[in-house]
């Protein structure tokens, strides 16, 4: 008779995937072990708390709190929140101030204007979307849509390149991708319901929670994984642990990157399914200061124009964080230029933008935080995007249970709301379904 495995279930990354997972199985009563690289639980969702700044360096915000799972958990948990609703990119929705390419402000008639005109795309960008051949890139189907807009409302052309500069922004802003490496179907799930939320006291509750009780190993960078009808055995260096079933919570960089070798390699779809995305380049620049000298009782300060080609969108966090603060993002571009930059040199590179709009007067900030995602071995990134001619279904194809013994999970592998927490947690649950009710548990 063979050896009975160590454990019933390995779970791979201690991400809030991953913990959802195993807190699932190790209620249901499994023996599960969590192997994870760092030397702490939460992976992408990340809280600093330094010279008395929380400061949540990955994930901040539910985008949509209405019917949303990830809510529940949080208000379950007790923790505080505050709402912040135009997380997401969005033109307007809540109070903004807006500059003009010439860092004019907009008058409020101006502003609504604009607003009108990205709202009055929609439609179009639906059905061009829709029709989009197979490789069509997100600028393809704006480009499409914005020029049939032209001929039919006549719009002149410094109205088209507001609203196409606005989906430009709007695809580095919420995928990290410029919009020509964006499939057209790339922000289909971009939906949301209800207000979003941020966590004053730090987003990292929710890991540390769902982590309590579990049998977590730090510092545990797997690097090998071994699987067969009669379960898995994986390798953290010398160390080797077996189980019947493994749920690989690993972001997609990760895997692209070889890190782990799978032996066999993954099979299809799931294979194929993995080439289809990319991790992204998206870091987030908090500069604090002593006072604030941007417009008052406005959510978001953005400026139009080639000007602003990086530093566009600044969000103030102040009620959020308790003291003056704007958040901005190196996102698609700006963060590839970016990225070999001091801080010293980002900091001055965007006060230098916000200088132009708010004159030379505007006085250094007191601290400044850069996050540096992409150059993270355990992330290589922020979040994974869909490449041109990726349907939104390898989302749930990337989840494919491999050999009745084997899983991928982790945000990129749920389709209704790829690249959030949501899709972390969900994701987990579906695989710890998957464990104890067999693979044909509901997939979405
Ligand atoms: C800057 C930024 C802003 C974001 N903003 C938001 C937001 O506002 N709202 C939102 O919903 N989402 C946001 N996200 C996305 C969100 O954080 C992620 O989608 C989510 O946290 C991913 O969870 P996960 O469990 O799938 O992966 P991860 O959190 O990455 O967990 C995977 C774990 O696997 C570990 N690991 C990797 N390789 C190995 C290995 N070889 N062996 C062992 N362990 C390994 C990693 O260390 C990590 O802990 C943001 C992300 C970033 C980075």
């Amino acid at each position: 008779m063979s050896k009975p495995n160590d454990y019933d279930v390995l779970v791979i990354g201690a991400g809030v995937s991953g913990l959802a997972a195993a807190s699932d199985l190790t209620r249901a009563g499994k023996r599960v072990v969590v192997l994870e690289a760092r030397g702490r639980v939460g992976g992408r969702v990340h809280t600093e708390r330094v010279g008395g700044h929380t400061t949540d360096v990955g994930a901040s915000w539910i985008h949509g709190i209405d019917d949303s799972s990830l809510h529940d958990a949080t208000r379950a948990l007790g923790m505080r929140e505050a709402e912040f609703t135009v997380g997401s990119f969005q033109a307007g929705g809540r109070p903004m101030v807006y500059f003009g390419p010439g860092n004019e402000r907009l008058s409020a008639v101006a502003a609504d204007g604009f607003i009108a005109d990205v709202a009055a795309l929609d439609p179009e960008l639906e059905r061009a979307i829709a029709r989009a051949p197979e490789g069509a890139s997100y600028a393809d189907a704006v480009q499409s849509a914005v020029a049939s807009f032209v001929a039919n409302r006549s719009w002149d052309e410094d109205r088209a390149e507001r609203v196409l500069e606005y989906h430009r922004h709007r695809a580095e802003e919420q995928y990290g991708a410029w919009w020509d490496d964006l499939d057209a179907h790339g922000l289909d799930d971009d939906q949301i319901e209800g207000d979003e939320v941020v966590f004053p006291d730090g987003y990292d509750a929710l890991p540390r929670a769902l982590a309590a009780g579990l049998d977590v190993r730090l510092e545990t960078p797997v690097n090998r994984i071994a699987w067969s009808g009669g379960g898995v055995a994986v390798a953290a260096g010398e160390t080797v642990f077996t189980a019947d079933h493994v749920i690989v919570t690993a972001p997609v960089g990760v895997l692209q990157s070889g890190q782990i070798e799978f032996a066999p390699a993954l099979p299809e779809p799931v294979a194929r399914a993995l080439e289809g995305f990319a991790m992204n380049e998206f870091e987030k620049v908090f500069l604090r200061f002593d006072a604030p000298f941007w417009d008052d009782g406005v959510y978001a300060i953005k400026r139009q124009g080639s000007a602003a080609q990086w530093w566009h969108s600044w969000y103030d966090l102040t009620q959020a964080v308790g003291t003056p603060t704007l958040l901005t993002f190196a996102a698609g571009p700006a963060a590839r230029a970016t990225r070999d930059w001091s801080d010293d040199e980002i900091v001055a590179s965007v006060m230098s933008s916000l200088r132009e709009i708010y004159g030379a007067a505007v006085p250094d900030p007191e601290s400044a935080r850069i996050t540096r995602w992409r150059d993270d071995p355990w992330a290589q990134g922020s979040y994974a995007f869909a490449k041109p001619g990726t349907p939104p279904e390898a989302h749930t194809i990337l989840a494919t249970p491999i050999g009745g013994v084997l899983q991928l999970a982790g945000e990129a592998t749920w389709q209704d709301d790829p690249a959030t927490v949501t899709a972390a947690l969900e994701s987990g649950r579906r695989a710890a379904q998957r464990v104890l009710f067999g693979h044909d548990a509901p997939a979405r």
